[in-house]
């Protein structure tokens, strides 16, 4: 299970990335959206979780490339406080869920794992 972690803030990705370590998960994490495209092409994560507020490239924007070349790899936004017209936007483009800062761990797990399990019901099938 590949899972590419995408935040401006490098402690924001170091956390997120021993969290889901420990739980066995393989971890990938880009500080830009410029870098997190490169890494999609190169290993193609299964799901990404993705920062929306970065300098350069933006998380929408690189929300809407990875759902043209990619469809099948589930996006989910992380974001402080958006506006909803935002995480509208998101959605629109084809992002699978959102999670707002401060987050909790918990519930993002549970959303990483149910997609996840979809992904593979969709191959089995
Ligand atoms: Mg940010």
């Amino acid at each position: 299970m590949k899972l590419l972690i995408v935040d401006d803030e490098v402690e924001i990705c170091d956390f997120l990335k021993s969290f889901f370590e420990e739980r066995d998960y393989e971890v990938v994490t880009a500080n830009s959206g410029e870098a997190a495209l490169e890494i999609v092409k190169k290993i193609r994560p299964q799901v990404v979780l993705l920062d929306i507020k970065m300098p350069g490239m933006n998380g929408v924007r690189v929300l809407e490339e990875i759902k043209q070349k990619f469809p099948r790899i589930k996006v989910i936004m992380v974001t402080a406080i958006e506006t909803r017209d935002k995480i509208e936007e998101c959605l629109r483009l084809g992002a699978d869920n959102y999670i707002t800062k401060p987050l909790s761990l918990e519930y993002l797990e549970n959303d990483v794992r149910e997609k996840i399990e979809g992904l593979k019901n969709t191959l089995l099938s």
